[in-house]
């Protein structure tokens, strides 16, 4: 949203390297024509032909005992193969548009069949008419011939000159792509940034800092040069940015790291040297590197094959080092990967302020929606509260693309204007996918989901450190079969290990439901997600929470974190890899333990709860509440008093 309301002018100011590429190209475009015309003509010169009158060709060929054996009409010339000849060796002009036959040629095998025929056409000449092959026919063939070199000739000049641009500042492929975002523009501001407080607090300074320099130089501070936006994201990072730039009325040059991915060898380099110069001459200024860890991951992470990478990387470097503290220049950089920085990036004098962009809590979840909303028509029963409350976990992306969602639901089911339930629509389209009412499910499967996703419901429900169910539904959406909602009542930013052992095992429930009632062998491919989310959820608390039980407090550094790579190896040895494996296969054993238990003390609810689904589809929670009532929490899934 924020994107379409900049103009963006580019920085390109060399048309003339431009103009020098058109020129020499059309140069070879010319030469290489000519070179082709010249081969052309040899060939269609051929052997000298004897130029004879009409007459006389016309007198021959109606000749039984001539010596013609074909006339080639093209256009009005006529070319003359002699009998025994395989080449015209003789032409000849026809008089106006006519044919041979008004000329005073005689059609002797008229009429004629059959071997007659044939006899007939010894005797007398073949005619053939060619297409006219004018001068423009030619040139057309001969474009049509030359295009694909000329196409060569061209991508192998460009490919020449873009090996040569590092070296060569004139090169207009070197130059920043930046986008410049001018003060007389449409500016963002901090108001356009809901929520993050803090960190629109620290960047205060670094407005006050560019609306003001002497203010700070006089008592002899030092300027920050770099400042990190570090977080989630979605989260609003680049928006901040720009809100910094428009705060402060300075311009705003900005690269994404992903650019410089796309960019052939030394390029990337060269830009960061431009995009710097660029920045210097409009000081005071902002430089926003955006995604930066594209090219600044740890060098030890990258293994071989970041050499490009790393040059970009090193002219970011070098720039700012060589800032005069009264430069002007403010570098601002994001990234969703501050663990994968080099940390050279991070010194004293580089990236050295930090500024954390947090997902939103709650309050801020409603100020975002409120941002989103304004200017679209909301019906009185649109509860952006509760919203804001179902939301956590959420940036401010998603919860973006939910209002921009419903709008798209309101005009697709013809409201005037969005309601409640587009509302809905567009959340649980954005977390899950999009509802396929039209997936058939025949009665087995059905039974099979209702079943599955009351596992899950009672399980939830009935542990003491899960979250309340919230709503429940056998409507396929995205890839699953149905939905159990889990809500936490509020934003929590720790999460205890009990509490994480009620999710494993909620996790569970719905395949220990369809064992229980479908028996031991009918294990379905319904619960893959569970179980994967299981996996993922029991891996992190041992190798990064240090909750495993013959592990506990020992965390160990992952490949996610370019702490080590394939080729590095894992920085511990095999048996703590089995000893990992070994207390991860636990807590998932312990979970389906504790959801098993559970759902055998409750099989009359999970019948009830099957059978309303089976009936009504979804429940909401208000609809739940009577069912889920009656179930109790067995000893044996206890995990303290
Ligand atoms: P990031 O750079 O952190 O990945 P962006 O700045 O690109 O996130 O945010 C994407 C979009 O999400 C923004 O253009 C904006 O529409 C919305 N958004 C994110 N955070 C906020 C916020 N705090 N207030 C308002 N809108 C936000
Ligand atoms: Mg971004
Ligand atoms: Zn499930």
């Amino acid at each position: 949203m924020a994107e379409k309301m900049m103009n963006k002018t580019t920085g390109r100011s060399n048309n003339n390297d431009k103009s020098n590429m058109v020129r020499s190209a059309l140069f070879t475009f010319v030469l290489i024509c000519f070179g082709v015309f010249l081969i052309m003509n040899m060939n269609y010169g051929g052997p000298q032909k004897t130029e004879v009158p009409i007459s006389e060709v016309i007198k021959r060929a109606n000749d039984p005992n001539g010596d013609i054996a074909k006339l080639t009409v093209t256009g009005n010339t006529v070319d003359i193969t002699l009998k025994g000849k395989d080449q015209p060796t003789e032409t000849s002009r026809k008089d106006g548009s006519g044919t041979l036959y008004d000329q005073g040629l005689v059609n002797h095998c008229e009429d004629l069949e059959g071997d007659e025929l044939k006899a007939c056409e010894e005797k007398y000449p073949a005619i053939e008419y060619k297409e006219d092959n004018n001068v423009w026919g030619i040139v057309l063939d001969v474009a049509l011939t030359i295009l694909p070199i000329i196409a060569i000739v061209i991508f192998f000049s460009w490919m020449m000159r873009q090996a040569t641009a590092a070296n060569s500042q004139s090169m207009a492929f070197g130059k920043a792509k930046a986008k410049l975002y001018g003060p007389d523009k449409k500016k963002v501001t901090f108001k356009d940034v809901a929520g993050n407080e803090s960190a629109k607090q620290d960047l205060t300074e670094i407005v006050d800092f560019l609306k003001n320099p002497k203010k700070y130089e006089k008592l002899g501070a030092k300027i920050p040069r770099g400042v990190l936006l570090a977080g989630d994201p979605g989260t609003g990072k680049t928006l901040m940015a720009r809100a910094v730039a428009g705060e402060a009325d300075v311009p705003f040059f900005s690269i994404s790291g992903s650019e410089f991915a796309e960019m052939f060898v030394g390029v990337g380099a060269s830009r960061v040297r431009d995009l710097f110069s660029k920045a210097k001459k409009n000081a005071p200024s902002i430089i926003f590197i955006d995604e930066i860890d594209a090219v600044a991951h740890k060098r030890d992470a990258r293994g071989g094959a970041g050499r490009e990478d790393e040059q970009t990387l090193n002219q970011i470097l070098v720039e700012m080092d060589g800032f005069d503290n009264d430069s002007g220049v403010i570098v601002m950089a994001a990234t969703n990967r501050v663990d994968m920085l080099d940390k050279a990036l991070l010194r004293p004098g580089r990236f050295d302020r930090h500024v954390n962009v947090t997902l939103p809590e709650r309050k801020d979840r409603l100020e975002i929606l409120k941002v989103h909303f304004k200017g679209k028509p909301v019906s009185e029963d649109v509860d952006l509260e509760s919203l804001a409350k179902k939301t956590a976990g959420s940036s401010g992306a998603d919860l973006a693309n939910i209002a921009n969602e419903s709008a798209i639901t309101a005009a697709r089911e013809g409201h005037k204007s969005i309601t409640n339930a587009d509302l809905t629509e567009a959340f649980e389209r954005v977390a899950i996918g999009p509802e396929r009412k039209s997936k058939v499910m025949n009665d087995k499967e059905r039974k099979i989901t209702a079943y599955h996703e009351a596992g899950h419901a009672i399980v939830g429900h009935v542990l003491p450190d899960s979250d309340p169910v919230h709503k429940v539904t056998i409507i396929p959406r995205g890839s699953t079969g149905g939905v159990t909602w889990f809500l936490p009542p509020e934003d929590r930013s720790y999460k205890s290990i009990y509490e994480l052992k009620d999710i494993l095992a909620r996790a569970m429930g719905g395949r220990i439901a369809e064992k229980l009632i479908f028996g031991t062998d009918a294990i379905t491919t319904g619960a893959s997600s569970d179980l994967r989310n299981v996996a993922e959820l029991a891996k992190s608390m041992i190798v990064e929470e240090g909750m495993g039980d013959g592990t506990r407090n020992l965390v160990f550094p992952s490949e996610a974190t370019g702490y080590y790579t394939i080729t590095t190896g894992k920085p511990y040895s095999e048996k703590t890899a089995e000893q990992i494996d070994a207390e991860i296969k636990k807590l998932s054993d312990e979970a389906s333990v504790r959801a098993e238990n559970v759902l055998k003390a409750n099989k009359t609810v999970l019948d009830k709860l099957a059978e309303e689904l089976l009936a009504h589809e979804t429940l909401e929670e208000a609809e739940l509440e009577p069912i889920l009532k009656g179930a109790k929490l067995p000893e044996t899934a206890k995990l303290h008093k």
